[in-house]
């Protein structure tokens, strides 16, 4: 047996076989060993290329396989999820589900995992809402994971040939090429100037103007035991000062009761922690010594690499696209239920109605 088809017999027996071995973790750990292992056609044929691993570009690759259709995701981050993250059942990032989000509520369901109750309009899971990313990872990582899924490939290039689009990715082991028919562009607009030949495409034309409007938010999130929180018996509570936003949740964890705090702002309009510290205080009345906070209590979007930012708003709707080889997904191009989980997963049933 070649020492290629003995990886592919390993990675087959422990993902079906090793219960309660994440094929994520599997996943995280093999994928530079296959790089040098695995062979890569430089054209996909019919497959569609997925750029961008937050829940859109996950939730693409989910339909794509029911719907029998190959693809490759290319996340260019050490991790999947995006804006969602959660540790100990704790979240940084997407935190509530609300009763009207339909779709997120039915992926769960599918995903085997359970809703618990924040108050009547509101839900969390109490693993944290990573598990819903992770669960749709574990979903379509296939037989082969390094075949559709790979993480630390960020698109740096894109442009138009006549087979198709031209892809050049980053990666650690060097820059790599692929030749597609088809893209999904899940990744978020303060990415789009980054990658050479992007905006240049005919098909992203509109974003030229788009971008101008463009209204970059940003979230720091602060995670306190709840007993800190300020009226720790009610479980949600808002407060505005300015233009920074807060609210308040008080969730039970897998790993107990915790506060988490969201304060939002419009990028750049903050610059020090003593002025949120002093704004918390004043407005959410948390009953927190902050010189206490460690790294792990606290995580600021602004600094997230590969997407600088919580929310991407713009009052210009993205328009919707008849074209079954390109097209755009994400919170910030749904026309319902913008800026939320829920937007995501809507905009890739609006995109699938093109691509399948
Ligand atoms: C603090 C916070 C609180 C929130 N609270 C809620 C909530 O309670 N409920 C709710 O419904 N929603 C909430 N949201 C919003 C929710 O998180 C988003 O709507 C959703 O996660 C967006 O998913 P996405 O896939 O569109 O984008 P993202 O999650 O941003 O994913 C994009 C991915 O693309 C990758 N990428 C970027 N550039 C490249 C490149 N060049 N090549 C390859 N990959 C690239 C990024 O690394 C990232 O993984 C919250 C968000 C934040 C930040």
């Amino acid at each position: 047996m070649n020492i290629k088809s003995s990886r592919r017999k390993f990675l087959e027996k422990s993902l079906w076989g090793a219960a309660g071995i994440s094929a994520y973790s599997l996943l995280s750990a093999c994928a530079s060993f296959d790089d040098y292992l695995f062979d890569d056609r430089a054209e996909f044929g019919d497959e569609v290329a997925i750029i961008g691993g937050g829940i859109a570009g996950l939730y693409m690759g989910y339909k794509l396989r029911e719907s029998k259709t190959g693809f490759r995701l290319f996340e260019g981050g050490t991790a999947f999820g995006g804006r969602i993250k959660s540790n100990n059942g704790a979240d940084y990032g997407a935190s509530l589900i609300s009763s009207s989000d339909q779709r997120v509520l039915r992926l769960i369901k599918d995903l085997g995992l359970e809703t618990k109750s924040l108050n009547k309009d509101y839900s969390y899971l109490a693993e944290g809402m990573q598990s819903v990313t992770d669960g749709l990872v574990d979903r379509i990582i296939g037989l082969i994971p390094y075949r559709s899924l790979r993480l630390r490939w960020r698109l740096i290039e894109i442009e138009k040939v006549s087979a198709g689009f031209q892809l050049i990715f980053e990666h650690p082991t060097g820059q790599k090429r692929f030749v597609c028919k088809r893209v999904v562009l899940a990744i978020p607009p303060t990415q789009w100037m980054g990658i050479k030949g992007l905006l240049k495409l005919p098909e992203m034309q509109w974003a030229n103007n788009w971008l101008e409007t463009l209204r970059v938010e940003n979230t720091i999130k602060l995670v306190l035991p709840s007993q800190f929180a300020a009226s720790p018996n009610k479980v949600l509570q808002t407060a505005k000062h300015e233009s920074v936003n807060m609210r308040q949740i008080i969730k039970k964890t897998v790993e107990g009761s915790v506060a988490e705090i969201d304060i939002d702002y419009i990028n750049n309009s903050i610059t020090s922690i003593e002025y949120i510290y002093g704004v918390l205080k004043r407005h959410l009345q948390v009953n927190y010594a902050f010189e206490r906070l460690r790294s792990d209590q606290m995580y600021d979007w602004h600094q997230a690499k590969l997407i600088k930012g919580s929310y991407f708003r713009n009052f210009l709707a993205v328009p919707e696209s008849e074209n079954p080889y390109f097209q755009v997904v994400g919170d910030f191009t749904a026309v319902k239920s913008m800026y939320r989980m829920q937007g995501a997963l809507e905009s890739v049933h609006v995109a699938l109605e093109e691509l399948v």
